[in-house]
């Protein structure tokens, strides 16, 4: 029902319950099982159940528990005291014999209940008196619509279920089919408007997101210059259902932030579909609104401030005024493991709206998120492939371009800033642009072996498709010259056989016999390989492309570990201390 609302995940602890879990995934587009580490197969595993529920409900994932009521509440507890917007928390039995609602009544938590019920076949626990009375929740409007008080709502919630009528006043299409006492006589109304509560107790009012701001140029007070619009003509700050402004302003850091105060969505016109409408003032706030072409809409021009407002008769669906400002952000997903992916890339990968990347790459994020769009290449073209992305942003999509280990480590990034730099196309430069670091792979193998880069490393490419030969020798050369640990990525590969034999050739001619060398081999990843050996036994034939290569210093030491496998026999680590 509430569209706004993220697919659910339903927690599974043991194999009993996969069932049921099955049927509830059934129901939900997008849902997934997230089944507790070597107890049941799901879509998503987690080893630790109280963190795992703690991130979802942070991140506002809904979430059906099939355990017992008590261990969903003590593992959210610690949460609870924060009254945020919470998303929907029920615990179902295994069986599939009972569901009960347990948090989120304002975001829908029995709407999934009853959904949940009725697949089953059972009686959900509803325990709301509203929602049992009236089979709805009155102070859960749907999406367009905010409650104008939650206070008030809830004591005309109980003025009803003691026995008091209600007329509506407006347009509530959704109650149309909801049991109340209706009286069109009655002291007590619902009204729909997007006009503001005067403060009468008999009334509950309910705002449809039915306001447009419109702003012609940047200002430190924004915020406050739309409210006092807003004010003026008696409209609700909550009716408001986006703030408009010209494109040119995209990268305004004032207009984000009062978009941000006034908890709306920013969007933009551009001022040449602007210009188009009729041959008036082209610096005018009203121009921005009448070029979104809305129908019926009553149309307040500019104000002193140069903000115009327009009151549309139902509400607006804000994803279709204008269009946003692009986003891009290059990230790095760490080695494979979803541990070692930052919860910041994370996020950013969550919110995308397209995904741009090399296949590999692309399938190593995941499963898509509902509507996620996903651009997978196997071209080698980095250059294109970053172009792409800046023309997805420019179409206002929150676009992530993704890259293993770190997207400014022999990949991504750099490309991106190259297109960006040689770009001619102005609206590039308004698209908002991030880099969110990775764990590159020469630090995810370091750790696993040790901590080999401990003192002044290099990390070097020994692929030379992007610059030449000559210039790999005689870096190689320098840095074992520099007795720089060196950390080989690209390092071998079918088109580019010999150079690693090359490359150690230069090396050994500096480096001693007994350096230490270490090779992870798709660290992070299923079928991880850690190996630790000495520059003289090192063979190009141990290497493929998708091992790291550590060459260690002088200094660079191994010693045995305790209690461990055969391949991981020794810890290597290069001290902090360097003498002449
Ligand atoms: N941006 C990446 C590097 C891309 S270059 C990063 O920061 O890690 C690709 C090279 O990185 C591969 O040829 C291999 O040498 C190394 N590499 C990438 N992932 C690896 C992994 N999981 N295990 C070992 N080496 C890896």
């Amino acid at each position: 029902m509430n569209a706004a609302l993220r697919p659910p995940a339903v927690i599974v602890l043991g194999p009993g319950a996969l069932a049921t879990a099955q049927r509830v995934k059934a129901l939900y587009a997008h849902a997934q099982i997230h089944a507790l580490q070597d107890r049941a197969q799901g879509d998503v595993a987690f080893s630790e159940l109280g963190e795992h529920l703690r991130e979802l409900y942070r991140r506002g994932t809904p979430l059906v528990a099939l355990c017992a009521a008590g261990i969903v509440i003590r593992c959210l507890a610690p949460l609870l005291a924060n009254k945020g917007a919470e998303p929907p928390v029920l615990a179902l039995a295994e069986d599939g014999s009972a569901v009960v609602p347990l948090l989120g009544g304002l975001t829908g938590v029995n709407v999934m209940a009853r959904e949940i019920g009725a697949a089953l076949g059972i009686a959900p626990a509803i325990t709301t008196s509203g929602e049992l009375r009236f089979g709805t929740c009155l102070l859960n409007p749907p999406d367009g619509y905010a409650l104008s008080s939650l206070a008030q709502g809830k004591r005309f919630v109980s003025d009803l279920l003691a026995g008091d009528a209600t007329r509506i006043e407006g347009d509530a299409p959704w109650l149309d089919h909801v049991d109340l006492p209706r009286d069109a006589a009655a002291a007590h109304a619902i009204r729909v408007s997007p006009h503001v509560w005067d403060g009468d107790p008999a009334q509950l009012v309910i705002h449809p997101r039915s306001v447009v701001a419109a702003v012609r140029a940047p200002h430190e007070r924004l915020a406050d210059h739309v409210q006092a619009a807003l004010d003026e003509r008696g409209l609700a700050a909550a009716s408001l259902a986006a703030l408009l402004a010209p494109a040119a302003l995209m990268g305004d850091a004032s207009l984000a932030q009062a978009a941000a105060v006034l908890h709306v969505p920013l969007r933009f016109v551009d001022q040449a579909d602007a210009a188009n409408v009729a041959d008036a003032d082209h610096d005018n706030a009203s121009r921005l609104i009448e070029a979104l072409k809305l129908d019926d809409a009553t149309l307040h021009a500019d104000d002193a401030h140069g903000i115009a407002l327009a009151v549309a008769h139902a509400p607006l669906d804000a994803a279709t005024l204008g269009q946003a400002r692009g986003k891009l952000t290059v990230l790095g997903l760490g080695p494979g493991r979803a541990d070692l992916l930052t919860p910041m890339a994370r996020a950013a990968l969550d919110d995308a709206t397209d995904l741009v990347g090399y296949a590999t790459y692309v399938d190593m994020a995941g499963p898509p998120r509902p509507g996620q769009r996903r651009h997978a290449t196997d071209n080698r073209e980095e250059l294109q492939r970053a172009r792409h992305a800046f023309e997805l942003a420019c179409e206002g999509r929150r676009v992530a371009v993704v890259s293993s280990g770190d997207p400014g480590v022999f990949a991504m990034a750099a490309a991106v800033l190259e297109a960006l730099e040689g770009a001619d196309d102005p609206r590039w430069q308004r698209v908002e642009l991030q880099i969110v670091p990775g764990v590159s792979a020469a630090l995810a193998t370091a750790a696993q072996a040790g901590a080999p880069l401990g003192h002044d490393f290099c990390m070097l490419s020994l692929s030379d498709n992007l610059k030449p030969w000559a210039v790999i020798e005689k870096r190689l050369h320098h840095a074992a010259l520099a007795d720089l640990v060196m950390a080989f990525y690209n390092p071998i590969s079918r088109a580019r056989p010999w150079q690693l034999d090359r490359a150690l050739e230069i090396v050994r001619a500096v480096r001693a016999p007994a350096t230490r060398v270490v090779l992870g081999r798709d660290v992070g990843r299923p079928g991880e390989t850690l190996r630790t050996m000495t520059l003289g036994e090192l063979q190009s034939s141990d290497v493929d492309m998708r091992t790291m290569v550590i060459v260690g210093s002088s200094t660079t030491r191994g010693f045995a570990r305790e209690g461990t496998h055969e391949a991981l026999s020794e810890w290597v680590y290069t001290p902090r201390f360097y003498a002449e």
